[in-house]
């Protein structure tokens, strides 16, 4: 199978929709799990020459699928709207991150990767040279889901290729289409065939999961828990990033206009289906009534809808009808229970567009702080003081990442440390995500491991090797090895003694019992 290609179907096709309009835009195959058995078979194979290709030479492939992507960006944000109905400006976030992703890990692939010389530490290894290196998963895979159909794959494959494994990505069946135009940048560049893309249900990304020698799997705490327990029983490694319930605390010292707009765009960029989206916000009383009111006027004034090139429209669509059909149950749910809807609360005429919402009145028994809603809602509660504010937003079963607004930045980081959550972003939203150094990781039952940010992010898809050698000169036979005698014996116990014991008496007193090797 050629790299890239799309395999014989196995189960049939899978029709790709706008869900801005419902029109179907592509029809792409449900491969089998022989198909990808074949792929990873033929992977296995390439990757050995890929390794072998370092991290220079790796890095230079990958800046060539940059230079791919940044002459075929129009067509990309094209399809990239096609298949999720965002607005223009939304989709063309993602090949402009993918690009710096490659620019990251490319630049620094060969310092993260670098062998280390470690010092012998007591007398069984001084005599030798110790290095410790880093040998990558032969085949990765990669499991995506629908949100950002080419940011959420190039967050995982980038490291992956460049810690030198080769790399089957399965995109969400919803969208699979702008993974499926990756995989033919990077067959239009000649890069060796290391990355490929199989499109399908989960029963695909089923056989991925049978298949790979390392699983990145992002989407829902149910499908990661499902392939954690697979993982588990391959003895494969996995690294999960799941679901969020992000809160946001304002505090009374807060500058108003920025967590207005901040908590706004946090809580709806791409329609509010983002694992680090905005979800429930907590205001401290004596700015809550104050907040709200703006937040209001800010969310009643976007504009909803997908636009061509113009960049004329703020929330786009929601990627399902069964997404959008769950954001209308939250609403419906919390309005039901006291709750009111100050903006929004119901669904668009035309395709999946569910209006930006603000809920005021909401508590946590709700259905829209507990469960993730993954939409354009953002429930406001009101809190006594930043104490309630911290106990508040630990309550969940989610730890993904967390914002705090607030005027003396002392306080916010003070408050920061006390979050139950991967990561938390003062005055600001999703800044650690552009932040590739820092670790993107969730906590509870948000994730497990660490998605990417620094060196970790790549040696996550390697495996340690320790390395020994002689150093000097060396004899026929090492002081442990056969014959044993009294005498060596007694010497060899002799020597250890002197050697790990910490004071004088013990280091030449006699061993109560005496070795003999
Ligand atoms: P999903 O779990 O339904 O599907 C994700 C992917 O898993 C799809 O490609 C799907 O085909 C595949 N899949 C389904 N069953 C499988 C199985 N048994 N084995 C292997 N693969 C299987 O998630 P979704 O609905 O596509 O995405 C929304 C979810 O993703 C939300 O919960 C959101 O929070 C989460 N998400 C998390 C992050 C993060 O970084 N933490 C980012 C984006 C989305």
């Amino acid at each position: 199978m050629r790299s890239g290609s799309m395999a014989e179907t196995g189960y049939g096709d899978i029709d790709v929709h706008c869900p801005a309009d419902g029109r179907l835009v592509a029809r792409v195959p449900d491969n089998s799990s022989e198909t990808v058995i074949e792929t990873v078979r033929c992977l296995r194979t390439h990757q050995v020459e890929w390794e072998a290709l370092g991290p220079k030479g790796r890095a230079k492939w990958l800046r060539k699928l940059r230079d791919w992507l940044l002459d075929n960006e129009r067509h990309l944000i094209d399809v990239l709207q096609s298949e999720t109905g965002k607005p223009r400006a939304e989709a063309a976030i993602e090949p402009a991150l993918a690009c710096d992703l490659i620019n990251y890990f490319a630049d620094n692939a060969g310092t993260f990767l670098a062998d280390e010389r470690v010092k012998p530490h007591g007398p069984l290894s001084m005599t030798k040279r110790l290095i410790k290196t880093a040998r990558p998963y032969p085949v990765v895979g990669v499991i995506t889901p629908w949100n950002f159909p080419l940011a959420m794959p190039a967050m995982d494959i980038i490291p992956a290729l460049l810690a030198g494994a080769a790399v089957l990505l399965k995109p969400s069946e919803v969208t699979p289409l702008a993974a499926v135009e990756l995989a033919r940048g990077w067959s239009d560049i000649g890069a060796p065939p290391v990355f490929s893309v199989l499109t399908g249900r989960g029963n695909t990304g089923a056989a991925v999961v049978d298949s790979v020698d390392f699983v990145q799997f992002t989407g829902s705490t149910a499908t990661g828990r499902a392939i954690a327990v697979r993982a588990a029983e391959r003895l494969v490694p996995c690294s999960l990033e799941l679901g969020g319930k992000d809160p946001a605390i304002v505090l009374a010292d807060a500058d108003l206009d920025r967590a207005v707009a901040g908590i706004a765009w946090g809580g709806l960029f791409n329609a509010g289906q983002v694992c680090v989206s905005i979800e429930r916000v907590y205001v401290e009383a004596s700015v809550h009534d104050e907040f709200v009111a703006r937040l209001v006027a800010l969310v009643g004034s976007l504009r909803q809808g997908t636009d061509d090139d113009g960049y004329r429209t703020d929330v786009g669509a929601l990627a399902t009808e069964a997404q959008r059909d769950l954001v209308a149950r939250h609403v419906a749910d919390a309005v039901d229970s006291g709750a009111t809807a100050l903006t929004g609360g119901k669904a668009g005429n035309t395709g999946t567009f569910f209006e930006p919402t603000v809920l005021v009145d909401v508590n946590h028994s709700m259905a829209c702080i507990r469960e993730e809603t993954f939409g354009p809602t953002i429930p406001v509660v009101k809190v006594a003081d930043a104490d309630e504010a911290v106990r508040l937003a630990n309550d969940s079963e989610y730890g993904l990442s967390a914002t705090v607004w607030c005027g003396n930045r002392t306080r916010g980081e003070e408050i920061a440390r006390r979050l139950d959550a991967g990561a938390v972003n003062i005055n600001d939203a999703f800044s650690n995500l552009f932040a590739l150094g820092l670790p993107h990781g969730g906590w509870k039952q948000s994730g497990l491991g660490a998605r990417f940010g620094g060196e970790d992010g790549i040696r996550k898809y390697t495996r340690q090797q320790a390395i020994t050698m002689p150093r000097g000169p060396v004899m026929k036979r090492e002081l442990l090895w056969y014959p044993y005698t009294p005498f060596r014996g007694r010497f060899v116990g002799r020597l250890l003694r002197v050697l790990v014991a910490r004071d004088p008496h013990r280091r030449l007193s006699a061993s109560s019992r005496s070795n003999s090797l």
